[in-house]
């Protein structure tokens, strides 16, 4: 089931990253006395009542060139494009400002549920602070105090009981759901509209998400797909769909709705430091991927130049050693063909559940080939191994003591189940556990 977004939207220095901080449970960015500071993840997995969420922190997408209101009101807008919920965030220490009003202003155009949380309210001596905020309209203030970690519980029931209800959102096993990562100008609309150019195009408004966040769905060969956000990928001219900050956001949450990321490089400007990022994103992630050379046309075509590019796709990208590459044109749409027979190996792949027995013979025949090691005289034992998961694949192998499997002993029994089994295109998760 998809999972909920929650935003934190506020002026600079109430304390949103603080409370990021805090929902996200880890010291992921650094807060310090000074207002503005970088932060480096703005976008993260949180938890509460066993319930999961995603939360972004609006005021990590720098726009800190702008004026103070512009700012302001384009963070409030992410939130709406981007958030279920939105955690409207002021200081109690310093009472209404206007730019709180710019704030509430824009959160009441939308149709979002807005909970306000009146944050530095670090001792229940200071409760009456909030009274002054009902003024702002959105009902009952929550006072919290980031730093005390205060009033998180009760805020977050609140943010909770306002998630939609997903329930009847019907997951299609057999449909492949894919996503097109990369830089603003890789090419990623072009591809898009040159994948779909010859389909009937279904257009479906998905409940719950902004009409901005549209998914396109076609047929070919009989194989249900679904490109994930597309629309999303258009601009429109606001400050902050320029940022990096911002399409790596969406990257993320568009990585997350997939069974397969396509991460797009330009043939034209070849490969950049963010290309890894968000290549790595996706790998973490555990998505299938298919890495996309576009642009292909502009490169003076022969076999030598394609495996030159191969080269150092696979150098720069080491960890997606597993990933096919596709070269192809979005413009004049030479070598497209090529694309989605690699979508559909690699989605199959990343669902793909092999026999119990079967994967047993192949590790007995990797440990004839390779017999386990030995640590301080210590030798692995391994008892059985049995696939968990898909989506990725993910095994279990049960041994006498885990400390002893070493990870170039992993990465053997890994390679030696991608020959049996074909993973080509999907990640794939090996993890030791002790069985006496
Ligand atoms: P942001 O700009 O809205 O993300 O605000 P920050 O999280 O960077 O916090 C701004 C300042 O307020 C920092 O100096 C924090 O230490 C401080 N701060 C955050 N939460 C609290 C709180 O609950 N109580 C007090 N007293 N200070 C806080
Ligand atoms: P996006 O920002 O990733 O969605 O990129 P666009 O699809 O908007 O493309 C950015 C620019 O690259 C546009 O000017 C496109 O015409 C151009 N472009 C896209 N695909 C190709 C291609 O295969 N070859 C060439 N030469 N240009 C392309």
């Amino acid at each position: 089931m998809r999972k909920s977004t929650v935003a934190i939207v506020g002026r600079p220095n109430v304390g949103k990253s603080t409370i990021f901080n805090r929902l996200v449970g880890e010291r992921i960015s650094i807060v310090e006395d000074t207002p503005g500071v970088t932060r480096d993840r703005i976008y993260a997995k949180a938890e509460w009542l066993n319930t999961d969420f995603n939360i972004i922190d609006t005021g990590g997408i720098d726009l800190s060139d702008e004026p103070l209101l512009v700012q302001v009101r384009e963070q409030a807008e992410i939130a709406i494009h981007e958030a279920d919920v939105i955690i409207f965030l002021v200081n109690g220490r310093e009472g209404i400002t206007s730019a709180d009003e710019e704030v509430a202003k824009i959160l009441y155009r939308s149709n979002k549920p807005v909970v306000l949380a009146v944050n530095k309210v670090d001792s229940y001596e200071m409760q009456h602070l909030i009274y002054e905020y009902y003024a702002l309209g959105f009902g009952q203030p929550f006072p919290i105090s980031g730093t005390h970690g205060l009033g998180l519980g009760d805020l977050l029931d609140e943010v909770v009981k306002h998630f939609p209800d997903r329930s009847n959102e019907i997951e299609d096993e057999d449909r492949i759901y894919f996503s097109l990562i990369g830089r603003p100008n890789v090419g990623k609309s072009s591809l898009v509209n040159a994948i779909l150019g010859v389909d009937r195009v279904i257009v479906s408004d998905i409940e719950g998400t902004t009409k901005d966040a549209v998914d396109t769905s076609f047929t070919r060969e009989g194989r249900d797909f679904t490109i994930i956000d597309t629309a999303g990928m258009r601009k429109r001219g606001k400050v902050y769909e320029t940022t990096e900050k911002y399409s790596v956001l969406r990257a993320m949450k568009a990585i997350e709705r997939s069974d397969v990321a396509l991460i797009l490089i330009d043939a034209d400007t070849g490969i950049r430091e963010q290309d890894k990022k968000i290549a790595g994103y996706a790998h973490d992630a555990g998505r299938a991927i298919v890495i996309v050379v576009n642009k292909w046309d502009t490169v003076e075509s022969s076999q030598d130049a394609m495996k030159e590019f191969e080269q150092e796709i696979r150098k720069q990208f080491q960890f997606l050693s597993y990933a096919p590459i596709v070269f192809l044109s979005a413009k004049t749409k030479k070598r497209l063909h090529t694309l989605l027979p690699k979508i559909v190996m690699a989605g199959e792949n990343h669902a793909k559940r092999v026999k119990t027995n079967v994967l047993n013979e192949v590790i007995e025949d990797a440990l004839a080939v390779n017999p386990t090691p030995s640590i301080k005289g210590q030798k692995l034992k391994i008892l059985y191994t049995t696939q968990v998961a898909a989506k990725p694949p993910t095994f279990v192998v049960f041994v006498n003591d885990p400390q002893l499997m070493h990870f170039t002993y992993e990465r053997f029994l890994e390679n030696r189940i991608r020959e049996a089994f074909g993973f080509e295109g999907t990640p794939v998760n090996i993890y030791a556990r002790r069985r006496n």
